[in-house]
């Protein structure tokens, strides 16, 4: 097992860089995920931790040693891909053995170790069969079976589980977990499903534009976001963003004037907006942060108009046009009676506030949240 540490990683492709100045940390055992919309340079990071394209400029260490010159084989990793990548003539033994065989390991360590695997996986029934032969569950816990086998310092997964159906992916999510619990081998994994990634990562790293965006554990990232970026991309529906101007009232508070009504903004953001007064700023609010009062109007309200509703199972989306204009989506208890064309009171959770600069996308709230973790 070793931790992996990327620096200052560059990949140009010619007119395009596809990872722009990377620098991470994978801790020890860790199961860390990359997770960023399709481009953002996830994939091409990867391939360079295994070894497959040659950085531009930059440092790979796995373990304590840097492995800018290694070649991939020569690279303590397993690499799982999206199509699996099985060879069709070989049974499953076969292909679980086979890059074992090519380190000309002993026969009783390879026989060992490939039962291990397929005990581990459940497949000791389907060694004998090929892969046309397989589901495509099953075939991916081959491809598994022979990452494993190989017992790496560290597992490469690029969208291991995009080929499979919703249900199926869902369990196999539950099982890398359980998997990773039991081998404890340290893991990157790259995805665009924001879901897979909150569910299994212990630390994630949102990329965009070839650049990470913020690294922490899942949680962290989604109730702290650094930027816009992040705050939109983690989360669904989307956090709603709602953008005013910043005004301090008679008394010293400060109040954000969104399209004529008033948004008051909590007194422990009061030092970090403070330098935005007069300007600017954007409300950011997850819709399931947001509670719904038909009657009666307590203070800090948004009255508000019910366009759809779309009952979702666990939850109700609501899809709402602010009287002040300006659409919103609130995520509500699937119990909860409302028609289209309801006018409701729109009550924002005021833990969970956002701030940003509409200029440059940061958030403005980020120092005073994880000032409110630490004391917490
Ligand atoms: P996806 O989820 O669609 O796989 P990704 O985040 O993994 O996307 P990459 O595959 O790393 O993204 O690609 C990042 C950028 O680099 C893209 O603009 C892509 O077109 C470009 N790119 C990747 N590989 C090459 C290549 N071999 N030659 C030229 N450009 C490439």
């Amino acid at each position: 097992m070793s931790h992996v540490k990327l620096t200052e990683l560059v990949k140009q492709f010619e007119d395009v860089t596809a990872v722009d100045g990377v620098s991470l940390d994978i801790p020890d055992e860790s199961f860390t995920v990359l997770v960023g919309p399709s481009g953002c340079g996830k994939t091409t990071t990867l391939r360079l931790i295994a070894g497959l394209e040659k950085a531009t400029s930059g440092d790979i260490e796995i373990g304590d040693e840097v492995v800018n010159d290694k070649r991939a084989y020569e690279r303590d990793i397993a690499m799982v891909f999206q199509n699996y990548a099985l060879y069709p003539h070989k049974t499953v033994r076969g292909n679980m053995r086979f890059g074992l065989e090519q380190h000309n390991m002993e026969e009783e360590i390879i026989e060992e170790r490939v039962k291990e695997a397929a005990e581990l996986l459940q497949i000791e029934e389907l060694l004998d069969r090929r892969p046309s032969e397989l589901s495509g569950g099953q075939q991916q816990r081959v491809a598994l079976g022979r990452a494993i086998v190989r017992d790496p310092a560290v597992f490469l997964m690029d969208e291991p589980l995009s080929n499979l159906d919703a249900k199926l992916r869902v369990k196999m999510r539950a099982e890398l977990n359980k998997l990773h619990d039991e081998l404890s081998t340290t893991t990157v994994y790259v995805t665009h499903d924001q879901v897979e990634a909150m569910t299994l990562a212990d630390q994630i790293a949102v990329m965009d534009d070839g650049e990470i965006q913020q690294v922490g554990a899942p949680t962290e990232v989604y109730m702290n976001p650094r930027n816009m970026f992040v705050a939109g991309f983690l989360g669904s529906p989307s956090m709603n963003f709602l953008e005013g101007t910043l005004e301090e009232s008679s008394t010293g508070k400060f109040e954000l004037d969104i399209g004529g009504e008033t948004h008051d903004v909590p007194d422990e953001f009061i030092e970090h907006l403070g330098g935005h007064l007069g300007e600017r700023v954007v409300l950011g609010i997850r819709p399931e942060n947001i509670a719904l009062n038909k009657d009666g109007v307590p203070a800090n309200v948004h009255p508000a108009t019910v366009n759809v509703v779309e009952p979702q199972g666990e939850k109700t989306v609501l899809e709402l046009t602010l009287d002040t204009g300006q659409n919103i989506k609130a995520a509500v208890d699937p119990d909860t009676t409302v028609e289209r064309g309801d006018e409701v009171n729109l009550r924002f959770d005021r833990d969970s506030l956002q701030y940003f600069d509409p200029k440059t996308g940061e958030s403005l709230s980020f120092d005073a949240k994880s000032e409110q973790q630490v004391t917490a």
